[in-house]
């Protein structure tokens, strides 16, 4: 899943006013920001296979580290645990974990059996609903929109705001529609380029009333 994970990440930061959106949208794509370094340095592996499933060429063989449940769940513990140790909230520190362990179970519905559970077991897990194009869009789409007007609803967003999320949109309809990847590492290095500009540019043009740490 891609923006649907943005979408966890809104209504997060609505519900918990003092989460930075930023931060929200960082810890919402936790795995998928530990991810490219672990393919850099070799550690985990992608292979790029058109018609892998209809929604993706990326054919993901090895990522217990980033991508099982377990370590999931202890990267969204350690994020939360630095929040809180820069004076985050306690609410806001609960939503980090919770979002960085949602991202597991957004990608179980999307990937074919490919998530692990545990990083040392072969045991893995997924519902499959990339194998639909139209399903998996409407799903996403639905709940990226729905998230959006959710978490604008009432405020006065900010022209960046719209740019983020127009941003955002874009490049998932881009990744749908255009062709395969050249390769593992201009894929690995776009997400190394793209996290930290999405966590930098959510906290600038967040709802004003949001605290950002
Ligand atoms: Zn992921």
């Amino acid at each position: 899943m891609f923006i649907g994970h943005f979408a966890m990440g809104l209504v997060a930061s609505r519900v918990e006013k003092r989460l930075a959106l930023g931060t929200a949208l960082l810890a919402s794509q936790l795995p998928d920001a530990i991810w490219p370094y672990l393919l850099l340095t070799g550690a985990e592996t992608v292979s790029i296979v058109p018609g892998d499933t209809a929604m993706t060429p990326l054919r993901f063989d090895s990522y217990p580290w980033s991508h099982s449940l377990l370590m999931t769940a202890l990267a969204g513990f350690v994020l939360a645990g630095l929040y809180r140790a820069i004076g985050g909230g306690g609410r806001a520190a609960a939503m980090i974990a919770g979002l960085a362990v949602s991202h597991w179970f957004l990608d179980f519905i999307t990937h074919r059996p490919d998530m692990p559970v545990l990083p040392w077991s072969d045991l893995k897990l997924g519902l499959g609903m990339w194998h639909s194009v139209p399903l998996t869009v409407l799903v996403e789409g639905l709940m990226y929109a729905g998230a959006v007007l959710f978490y604008a609803y009432g405020r006065r967003m900010s022209v960046g705001f719209w740019i983020l999320i127009a941003v955002l949109g874009a490049t998932y309809v881009a990744n749908v529609v255009g062709p395969p990847p050249p390769g593992v590492t201009p894929v690995a290095l776009s997400m190394v380029i793209l996290v930290p500009i999405v966590w930098w540019w959510g906290n600038k043009v967040g709802a004003k009333e949001a605290v950002s740490a």
